[in-house]
């Protein structure tokens, strides 16, 4: 019997009992087995009986969450759902643990190991948070009301449209694929953002082969079939590039002896380097590592057209213009908005934006009520220079028109809080000291400065001022963020805790949003891994691989995935990567 096939039982026979006796079955193996971790799915209680929702009676302030990607889900995790009447909309019923997609096109890992149930999580939640499966269609941000279709797939009976009202809404859509317009992409390209994508590509990877081997094909013809081409150079990119070259060399050559040398793959990046968002030393080795393992790096190179039997490139230094024959194209290049928020934007006066404002409380600029995370918004962070006259204002207490370093000192704590950027400014400089920006020239303390002297002194500071990227790991702390400014909305209103407002009196309600960045991972294949740690630190090589498998095994939002994923890992190493075309 399987690790996983044995997991499969124990579950079945579990099922139902108390979390405690699951951690216990867990433990026992964990200790005699020593390859298991321990089971503390804690909260689940299926002891407890579901609390109903009754409509009528409830006083409760609606809560609307569109969407159950990474920044929705981490809302509804820590949000204290009895003290609002919470529903969840979302086109998907589960929740995908998207940096695991490109092992699913090749099998590393199966589709359903990265997957959770929302009704799963819900039901931990003592039946307090209803769910819809359908997808928002508008945002009606006058009447606060959503319309809403369910968009299953098979012809059910009965009405699939419907609508909710909200109080406030918190909007985690994600965002959606970017072709660029570029022709043919939607047509003859395979995207790698949702389950279903990997799924499909997984199983045109094992067409391409057997397509390969059928006979009758020219020489040439089995070598285009077996052509696979990457476009974009980013993390998606060239993790699945490294996964299916992993795949190729160690399962499918093996079974498809005869073509196993006409196999290629082509990376095709827009910038100079491949892996352009991460450490020069990182590009550098994952392009080294690559060129070792024949996977052709084209930099410089954009598409300008597909089709499904070729690809069109232009070559930015010379302007020439190529066409090479492929088997399968996998397009990613990067995101954009989606048709339900830029219409919303229309509606608030964004529609000039590219992606939905909002502010550092997550809240959506020109729009009461209605908050944005993830991926389908970006933090618009509010600048010193726009505010500089009310800070000197404020500091100045005694009106002298001059701020002397004690002024300056009482403020400095509210400064860094509201305007992250001035702390990254101090590090890009070496500054210890906030007070050293006041110091002159030569750098020597000044005893005070007017506010030109002040405008001078912090001048430079906005330079900071970055967009952040768009990650699982933004979405989920923001998720986090929010649940936690929802828990103590009462609270705070009392007690502010935020930063005081230089412009108007008092404190903010809550601090802002701060984005902690805990280190970035690029899979190479062949048990390498590249990753940026905080603090600037760089690893490589295969210790970094099983940083990322402990680290990915532990990020896992149910203890019933993480001994999927580890099972599925363990099978692999094992027996191999199945190849059925299912
Ligand atoms: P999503 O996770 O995309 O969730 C959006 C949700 O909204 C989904 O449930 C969707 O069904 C739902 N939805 C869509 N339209 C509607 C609608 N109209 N109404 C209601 N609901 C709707 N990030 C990392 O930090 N590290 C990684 O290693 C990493 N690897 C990645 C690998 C791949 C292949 C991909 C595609 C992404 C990866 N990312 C990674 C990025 C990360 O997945 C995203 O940044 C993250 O998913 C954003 O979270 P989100 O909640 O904003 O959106």
């Amino acid at each position: 019997m399987t690790i996983l096939s044995f997991f499969t039982r124990a579950s079945r026979v579990f099922n139902g009992y108390p979390a405690s006796s699951k951690l216990l079955l867990l433990c026992t193996l964990s200790l005699s087995g020593g390859g298991v971790v321990a089971y503390s799915e804690s909260q689940a209680d299926a002891s407890k009986t579901s609390v109903q929702v009754n409509e009528k009676d409830c006083k409760k302030k609606r809560v609307v969450v569109l969407g159950t990607g990474w920044a929705g889900i981490s809302f509804l995790k820590d949000l204290d759902v009895s003290a609002y009447d919470v529903q969840v909309v979302s086109p998907r019923n589960y929740f995908a643990f998207t940096p695991l997609l490109p092992s699913v096109t090749c099998g590393t890992v199966e589709a359903r190991s990265i997957v959770e149930p929302v009704r799963n999580m819900i039901k931990k939640r003592n039946g307090e948070v209803r769910f819809w499966e359908a997808e928002c269609m508008k945002i009606d941000a006058a009447n606060k009301k959503l319309l809403c279709r369910h968009t299953g797939e098979n012809n059910l009976v009965g009405n699939d449209e419907f609508s909710l009202d909200y109080d406030y809404l918190v909007i985690a859509v994600g965002a959606q694929v970017n072709t660029f317009n570029t022709p043919g992409v939607l047509e003859n390209c395979h995207f790698l953002k949702e389950v279903e994508d990997a799924q499909k590509i997984r199983r045109s990877v094992i067409d391409c082969f057997e397509k390969a081997v059928l006979p009758g094909l020219t020489e040439e013809e089995r070598r285009t079939n077996l052509h696979f081409v990457i476009v974009g150079g980013g993390p998606t990119g060239v993790e699945f590039a490294a996964e299916l070259h992993d795949f190729v060399n160690e399962d499918l050559v093996n079974l498809y002896p005869s073509v196993k040398d006409l196999v290629k793959i082509t990376v095709i990046q827009s910038g100079d380097h491949i892996l352009n968002m991460f450490d020069e030393r990182i590009s550098c080795f994952a392009e080294q590592k690559f060129s070792r393992d024949g996977i052709d790096v084209q930099t410089g190179c954009r598409v300008i057209s597909l089709s499904d039997k070729e690809i069109t490139m232009k070559i930015k230094s010379t302007g020439e213009i190529c066409s090479v024959p492929h088997g399968l194209v996998v397009w990613s290049t990067g995101v954009q908005t989606r048709p339900v928020v830029k219409d919303f934007m229309a509606q608030i006066g964004q529609a000039n934006r590219r992606v939905l404002a909002t502010d550092e409380w997550l809240r959506v600029k020109g729009s009461e009520d209605v908050y944005a995370l993830g991926d389908c918004a970006s933090i618009n962070q509010r600048k010193v220079m726009e505010d500089i006259a009310a800070i000197f204002k404020a500091a100045d207490k005694d009106n002298s028109g001059s701020l002397t370093i004690k002024e300056f000192e009482d403020v400095i704590d509210d400064i860094l809080v509201r305007y992250p950027q001035v702390k990254h400014y101090l590090k890009s400089k070496h500054l210890r000291d906030v007070t050293d920006l006041l110091k002159d020239p030569e750098g020597n303390a000044r005893d005070g400065v007017d506010i030109e002297g002040f405008k001078l002194a912090l001048s430079h500071v906005d330079t900071q001022v970055k967009s952040l990227p768009a990650t699982a790991q933004v979405a989920a702390q923001q998720g986090a963020y929010l649940s936690k400014c929802f828990n103590r909305k009462n609270q705070c209103e009392d007690h502010p805790e935020g930063p005081r407002r230089f412009k108007g009196s008092g404190r903010h309600q809550f601090r802002p949003f701060q984005y902690k960045h805990l280190g970035q991972f690029a899979p190479l294949g062949g048990e390498q891994a590249a990753a940026e740690l905080p603090g600037d630190w760089v690893s490589m090589g295969q210790s970094t691989q099983w940083l990322w498998y402990s680290v990915y095994a532990s990020k896992q939002v149910s203890w019933r995935t993480r001994v999927l994923v580890v099972s599925d890992w363990t099978r692999r190493f094992i027996f191999g990567r199945d190849s059925s075309r299912i």
